[in-house]
């Protein structure tokens, strides 16, 4: 079987100040502490842009884990007319440093199943793959830090987020890792960070596991 399928120390991103529509209000926490997010992650994808944002005022405090917390948001965007915004004086708003992101094209050929296991990870056979030697069993799957496309990585199908404009169904985006830098790591509370988005509503969401 063969997938195509995105994986970087890169996804094309951006972490700096967000690039969005002019009407861009900055998204605010609707959990518990209501303060302005952190913008995460800015995410070329086929159809838009999707613009990650996370409570990151009081980690403790805030279910950033969860897709229904409020303390999340990702917004899709057009593809072009975005433009740099004003960035909220107080909060936790921006990552300590700018990182910006290649993505690779890998295509699985994954072997065949012989039915008594479990359908490999399309995830972690990419991420394992990036950089291996051969005759090595993994390469340096912590530098990449995340994938586009695809589909979730052992996510369990009651946790598939709906959408929070339409509650309709969600369609699987990205995968966000922390990374290994210090200075630009996103805080997903050593969990794997997942992106969904409803087209239609130019909306998605966002939770870990
Ligand atoms: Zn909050
Ligand atoms: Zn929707």
């Amino acid at each position: 079987m063969f997938r195509p399928f995105h994986v970087g120390p890169a996804g094309p991103t951006y972490r700096g100040v967000p690039l969005a529509p002019e009407e861009f209000t900055w998204p605010v926490c609707g959990d518990y502490c209501g303060g302005p997010m952190q913008f995460f992650a800015h995410l070329p994808v086929e159809y838009g842009v999707l613009s990650v944002f996370v409570c990151q005022n009081d980690p403790g405090a805030c279910d950033l884990w969860d897709a229904t917390s409020g303390a999340n948001r990702v917004l899709l965007f057009p593809p072009a007319g975005l433009v740099p915004v004003a960035v909220p004086e107080k909060g936790v708003t921006l990552l300590p440093a700018v990182s910006a992101i290649t993505t690779r094209v890998v295509t699985l050929e994954l072997e065949e199943d012989d039915g008594d296991d479990l359908p490999p990870d399309a995830y972690d056979l990419a991420r394992s793959g990036w950089k291996r030697e051969p005759g090595e069993r993994f390469g340096k799957q912590r530098e990449v830090i995340g994938s586009l496309g695809g589909s979730p990585s052992y996510l369990d199908d009651d946790r598939l987020p709906g959408c929070p404009s339409c509650s309709g169904t969600t369609e699987f985006a990205a995968h966000l890792e922390e990374g290994i830098d210090r200075q630009t790591a996103m805080n997903l509370g050593g969990q794997l960070g997942y992106v969904f988005v409803c087209r239609p509503c130019s909306e998605g969401a966002f939770l870990t596991g």
